[in-house]
């Protein structure tokens, strides 16, 4: 089993340790959203609450930092703000000689940045299907 609390504090610690407000947010793998949607990881401000889908196909510490930076950041999107924090963790997994996390991320950025981005200019996928899977 995984001790959820226990993997998202490691992350805290180890890749935001200045987020003051880390222990005002809960991390939950059971959420009436569940029931109503499919994500991997959400993160919710209005209630400071991460959920996290398990068990989950993807890197659960990649998910962890992922929803983490919506909240420090305080973007929805997956925006250059968002990005760039991101991308902060995936330096400082490798400098920490954590390739599978530093992989994973780096994965995650270009699904959203080129995938994603591209998929939308070329009018593969409609304005509405873009701003939905930008979510999230
Ligand atoms: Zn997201």
């Amino acid at each position: 089993m995984i001790d959820l609390q226990q993997e998202f504090n490691n992350v805290v610690k180890t890749y935001f340790p200045r987020w003051k407000a880390s222990s005002q947010w809960r991390v939950v793998d059971e959420h009436p959203l569940l029931k109503e949607h499919f994500f991997q990881g959400k993160c919710i401000p209005e209630e400071k609450v991460i959920i996290i889908n398990l068990p989950t196909d993807f890197y659960l510490h990649s998910i962890i930092a992922h929803e983490i930076c919506h909240a420090i950041t305080t973007s929805k999107y997956h925006d250059e703000k968002w990005s760039e924090r991101y991308n902060k963790v995936a330096e400082q997994a490798e400098k920490l000689k954590n390739m599978n996390l530093a992989y994973h991320i780096r994965e995650d950025l270009d699904y959203y940045r080129d995938g994603l981005q591209d998929k939308y200019q070329k009018g593969l996928i409609s304005v509405e299907e873009f701003l939905d899977r930008r979510k999230g």
